[in-house]
């Protein structure tokens, strides 16, 4: 239909919840934003998708489409692979059935762009085939971008683990950091996955643009860096905070149990602690934290996960067992704290438990998406990074932006039960506190004018559009 105007654009997530709902919700924001969009979602998938992802699914607006592509089994990959490359190696393997899909679309519909998941830049191969612009939806911080394009230079001058380094990095815009809370995968530069990682980032700056779900008043440098003339980079484009605004699936009596909770405590008065989609901690890490709590004297809600000792991600990509995971609290601790605390074993409502007005912290693993999330609901942090680019999330959270604290990690690896205690308590009450509640107020406050109607993002998401849209006419011209 030559008189069509709509702008038809296909949108590939990365694989696992954590890369698929940021995706749908920058697509979501979008038609909203622009109703002359269309997306088709085509979705990779390793094993079944886990169920947290249907609801959000089922309720897309009619002018996004989605469709799953043939699943891909665990067992094709091999085995002990950082997620990373699972993630990685499942988008690979699904290419095939991509190229399928885009090529069965394009000839129903004129397709103006290709926006892929950063861990699904592979996919970009086809733009061209198809005659579309190509863009990365980066579901990470600015930060973490900058530090992407870095990292080939960081990786040439560099001849020891960047741990190891003495002083702390800087990159141009950036909070300078140390090499230990560098990504998890550059960690060991002799494994293949370090090899592969870098191989990744240099395939970023093949894209027409980078779309970066941060805004410019939170990461005012390091996205003045990535778009001054002459960086080298693609065009980057900040589009956020983009979060949903309520938690799906919050079928289960345990999840809305917490919210009455909530109901009943004192403003402020709660600590939020949760390690994200698939955050697990040691066994011994769990008791520290238990115990730690509990010294607190300080109210909390608590998302237990059962403990894993090969990984903190155990749980990342596909659903977790049903082991019981109050098995692995110390003894007695559920009876003794059944005042102060309330523990979750299911799928927490997240967004409900931030916007709650008993919240007053939140003790996170520091995933992009619930740093936004309580930037959002104005809520600060403790930072207890665990695995990915959490790390670089924690120090942007307390070195750069001043509205979290992070608690100090013992030789071991552990954050022993008095740190634990102390940091809740500097976090909760006190001088400190509210400074942090200040600090963290008058984000809350940018954050929420970046996507009104004049607000940087918005204007930012107009303006793609609008190459878009100008696209469409000239074809029909
Ligand atoms: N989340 C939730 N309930 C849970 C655990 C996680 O709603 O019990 C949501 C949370 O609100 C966030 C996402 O899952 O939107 C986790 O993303 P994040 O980037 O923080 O961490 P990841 O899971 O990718 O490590």
């Amino acid at each position: 239909n030559f008189m069509d105007k709509t702008i038809h654009i296909a949108v590939v997530p990365g694989v696992g919840y954590g890369h698929l709902v940021p995706i749908l919700h920058f697509s979501k924001l979008l038609i909203q934003l622009h109703p002359d969009i269309h997306v088709t979602c085509i979705i990779p998938t390793l094993g079944s998708p886990p169920s947290s992802s249907e609801t959000i699914l089922q309720t897309l607006p009619s002018n996004i489409d989605y469709m799953f592509l043939p699943e891909v089994q665990p067992s094709d990959l091999p085995q002990g692979l950082p997620m990373e490359i699972q993630i990685q190696l499942t988008v690979t393997n699904s290419l095939p059935y991509l190229h399928e899909a885009l090529k069965s679309l394009a000839l129903r519909i004129p397709l103006v762009a290709l926006v892929v998941d950063a861990f699904a830049v592979e996919a970009l191969n086809f733009a061209k085939e198809f005659n579309m612009l190509s863009y990365i939806y980066f579901c990470a911080a600015a930060s973490t971008l900058a530090w992407s394009f870095y990292l080939p230079k960081l990786d040439e001058e560099t001849t020891c683990e960047y741990r190891d380094l003495p002083e702390p990095i800087k990159v141009p815009g950036c909070v300078p950091l140390h090499g230990r809370d560098l990504l998890t995968i550059v960690q060991d530069r002799s494994s293949q996955a370090y090899k592969y990682f870098l191989q990744h980032v240099k395939s970023l700056s093949f894209a027409d643009g980078v779309l970066v779900n941060s805004f410019l008043e939170m990461e005012m440098g390091p996205i003045n860096a990535l778009t001054e003339e002459g960086s080298g980079n693609p065009s980057v484009y900040p589009v956020g905070p983009i979060i949903q605004t309520v938690t799906g699936s919050v079928d289960d009596a345990n999840g809305l149990e917490c919210l009455s909770w909530l109901d009943k405590q004192q403003s402020c008065s709660v600590l939020y602690v949760s390690f994200g989609s698939g955050g697990t901690l040691s066994h011994e890490q769990i008791v520290e934290l238990a115990l730690g709590l509990e010294l607190s004297n300080q109210k909390f809600l608590w998302v237990v996960r059962a403990p894993s000792s090969s990984s903190s991600n155990a749980a990342y990509l596909s659903a977790q067992n049903d082991v019981d995971a109050l098995q692995f609290l110390p003894s007695g601790f559920l009876e003794r704290t059944k005042e102060e605390g309330f523990v979750i074993t299911s799928w927490a409502p997240q967004i409900q438990i931030l916007s709650h007005s008993s919240v007053g912290g939140f003790l996170s693993h520091c995933g992009w998406s619930s740093t936004l999330e309580s930037v959002v609901h104005g809520v600060p942090l403790i930072t207890w990074p665990m695995f990915a680019e959490q790390g670089m999330n924690a120090v942007l959270v307390t070195e750069g932006l001043k509205v979290g604290l992070r608690p100090r990690v013992n030789e071991n690896g552990i954050v022993e039960r008095v740190e634990v205690a102390k940091v809740i308590k500097r976090l909760m009450e006190g001088e400190e506190c509210e400074k942090l509640h200040n600090n963290m107020k008058e984000l809350k406050e940018v954050a929420s004018n970046a996507l009104k109607e004049d607000g940087s993002s918005t204007k930012t998401i107009s303006q793609l559009t609008l190459k878009w849209r100008n696209l469409v006419q000239k074809n029909q011209i």
